[in-house]
């Protein structure tokens, strides 16, 4: 099972992502999380990738993609994968495809968290981040047990730099200048699922289930 998740910043699609990935066993690949990881540990990718992350920014094309080949070719990917914030523009759309075609893989599904920009605004500048283990939570809709600590792993929880009010709108304009135009291209090529993302992480998370399940069920019947 091959996916996508595709939708603003803030959606919910990290938290989707982690939910799928443990149900159908297959690794979630965030974009984000692997650039923030480069970030703490200073390496080039790192370095070339922070002042671009901080204002809001797309890193660039060729920096990203690199990233998400070498992924694509570990071990763990054989029996599918979950892309969480990739593609974000249609250059990267066509290198997915391209590298897919030649591993003889395609996309089975593109899931579109459809999300208002005003309910992004509030949950992404109330998201607050562990530091050791990067579990999400939110100052009014998600509050861990002590504040400030993380509940699973007593790491420290942070605001991330993106997620400052000023930068959420430079990001909410980047998704739709060069994001928001994946969700035709994939309508088109009969991926796209829409999902309603406002409700709470269960009820979410039940829409997509209901639609992954069945391609499961669908691919055991069939092979
Ligand atoms: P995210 O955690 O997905 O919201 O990503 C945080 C930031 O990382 C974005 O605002 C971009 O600066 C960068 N980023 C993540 N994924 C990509 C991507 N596929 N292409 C370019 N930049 C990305």
């Amino acid at each position: 099972m091959n996916i996508i998740l595709l939708g603003r910043p803030g959606a919910g699609k990290g938290t989707q992502c982690k939910a799928i990935a443990e149900r159908y066993h297959i690794p979630q690949i965030s974009t984000g999380d692997i650039l923030r990881a480069s970030v703490r540990e200073k390496t080039y990718l790192g370095l070339k990738a922070q002042e671009y992350m901080d204002k809001g920014a797309l890193v660039p094309d060729e920096l990203v993609v690199e990233i998400v080949v070498e992924r694509l070719n570990k071990a763990d990917c054989r029996n599918g994968f979950i892309f969480d914030g990739f593609p974000r523009n249609m250059g990267q759309a066509e290198v997915l495809h391209k590298t897919l075609k030649k591993m003889g893989k395609k996309i089975d599904h593109v899931l579109y968290f459809d999300v208002e920009p005003k309910e992004i605004v509030k949950r992404l500048s109330g998201r607050r981040v562990c530091r050791k283990c990067g579990e999400t939570y939110h100052i009014i809709y998600n509050m861990p047990t002590n504040i400030g600590i993380c509940d699973k792993c007593g790491g420290d929880l942070y605001q991330r730099e993106d997620d400052k009010e000023e930068t959420i709108v430079a990001r909410l304009d980047v998704y739709e200048e060069y994001t928001a135009p994946l969700i035709d291209c994939y309508r088109g090529k009969g991926l796209l699922r829409t999902i309603n993302g406002v409700g709470g992480v269960d009820q979410v998370k039940k829409q997509i289930m209901d639609i992954l399940d069945k391609d499961e069920i669908g691919s055991k019947v069939s092979t």
